[in-house]
């Protein structure tokens, strides 16, 4: 799942949590309930094995794609979402980024460091859990409107 999702849903649980440390904790472990779902991984597999040539490239356009998107959600989100507690929905988010940033962290290294494979295993496997069929264009229509629900639920939940 894109990382703008996963840091959507960071700042919406963030509204139900005091501490930074638990919001990080709670953004990792949002980050992998989230990813049990199918959400076109596969899709995005395929398109980029698609071409073996330029799958690094691909790889790179992506995970800049899902950056770029991040940021403009954060500069959205300090803007204009009403967010109780700042610095709880930054660390929260912090952690619901974290899997994927293993993950790629992982990749980079060359697969060398061994503790980061265990994590990226552990993703890999909650990621698996369920047969994801669906194709890249089905994941995105279903992130979408999923990331549009949860800016509408960050302005218009009440909080607490
Ligand atoms: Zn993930």
């Amino acid at each position: 799942m894109f990382i703008t999702v996963h840091v959507a849903t960071a700042v919406v649980i963030s509204e139900t949590i005091s501490s930074r440390i638990i919001g990080f904790v709670a953004g990792v472990i949002s980050h992998l309930f989230l990813d049990f779902f199918p959400h076109g991984d596969k899709g995005l597999k395929e398109w980029v094995e698609k071409t073996p040539k330029r799958k690094k490239i691909k790889i790179l356009f992506v995970a800049l794609t899902d950056i770029l998107f991040v940021w403009v959600f954060a500069i959205f989100a300090m803007k204009r979402l009403p967010i109780s507690n700042p610095e709880v929905a930054y660390w929260t988010s912090v952690g619901s980024a974290v899997p994927d940033l293993i993950w790629g962290l992982y990749i980079i290294t060359g697969k060398r460091i061994k503790p980061l494979g265990t994590i990226s295993k552990l993703h890999d496997k909650i990621q698996n859990t369920w047969k994801d069929n669906l194709s890249l264009k089905s994941g995105i229509a279903i992130q979408i409107p999923l990331l549009l629900s949860l800016i509408w639920a960050q302005i218009n939940i009440p909080k607490l």
